[in-house]
């Protein structure tokens, strides 16, 4: 089964609107046709109007949000709607970030109620799962990763997943500069298959593009690349630097 790799960048809480411009303009330039990999660039909110009106001309690069609030509209305060998201030609959102995890306390039940916004309104949800050091030390890897798996995927048809993206992300390797070796990142990876393959059957896992992320860099992206269940990147630090994004899309286009 050939699937697309996708390569996202996270810019997290970087990058103003008039820096999106700066790193776009240029970058748009080199990335200007639609290419074997899907580019996603993930602003912050206050930079995505910006960053929308250089990427939506562009057939080569989607624009993603951090994070989606599950309500429709409302008296919530400081949250992001998917209509106000879709308002901008949004494709993705990534949900279930380790930072959204631990610092803004989102679980897999609040996690799953964000994944049902987004397919409801036709959004691909970037879904992150990901243990901590203490966990993979404490042999509870696969139980993590399932159980997470499980709750943030709860009542998602097999038809929906074909607009998932997985991100596999150890806690330990994000913003660390410790990656994950080749080899760990894709046993775990291909751990991660075989739980989409009893939930949703092999088809279904086999299509499933699940991304690695934890401290990707343009040295050490070809050889993650290369591995059968590696179908690309989730990339925060790296990102902000357009010469370090540009050779790690180039590398996910040879790999
Ligand atoms: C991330 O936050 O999704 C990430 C992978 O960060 P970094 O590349 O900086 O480890």
């Amino acid at each position: 089964m050939s699937r697309k790799n996708i390569i996202a960048a996270n810019w997290k809480m970087n990058v103003t609107p008039s820096e999106a411009a700066a790193f776009l303009d240029p970058f748009l330039n080199i990335f200007s046709e639609a290419t074997a990999v899907d580019i996603v660039i993930a602003p912050s909110f206050i930079a995505m109007s910006k960053a929308s009106e250089l990427i939506t001309p562009n057939p080569a690069v989607a624009l993603s949000a951090q994070n989606m609030s599950h309500e429709a509209s409302g008296a919530f305060t400081g949250e992001t709607s998917a209509a106000m998201l879709k308002d901008i030609n949004t494709e993705y959102v990534i949900l279930g970030h380790s930072e959204r995890r631990s610092l803004y306390g989102e679980d897999d039940a609040v996690i799953n109620k964000k994944v049902h916004a987004t397919l409801a309104a036709e959004l691909k949800p970037i879904l992150c799962i990901g243990e901590s050091l203490e966990e993979r030390e404490g042999g509870q890897l696969e139980s993590v990763l399932t159980s997470q798996l499980e709750g943030s995927l709860a009542d998602v048809t097999a038809e929906q997943m074909g607009d998932v993206v997985i991100a596999y992300e150890p806690v330990w390797a994000i913003g660390t500069g410790v990656t994950a070796s080749p080899e760990q990142a894709q046993d775990t990876q291909a751990f991660v298959r075989s739980i989409l393959a009893k939930i949703f059957g092999e088809e279904v896992a086999a299509a499933t593009r699940i991304q690695y992320g934890g401290s990707v860099k343009p040295g050490n992206a070809a050889d993650l690349i290369g591995r059968e269940d590696i179908d690309g990147f989730l990339v925060g630090g790296a990102s902000l630097d357009p010469q370090s994004f540009t050779e790690i899309v180039s590398a996910g286009i040879g790999g």
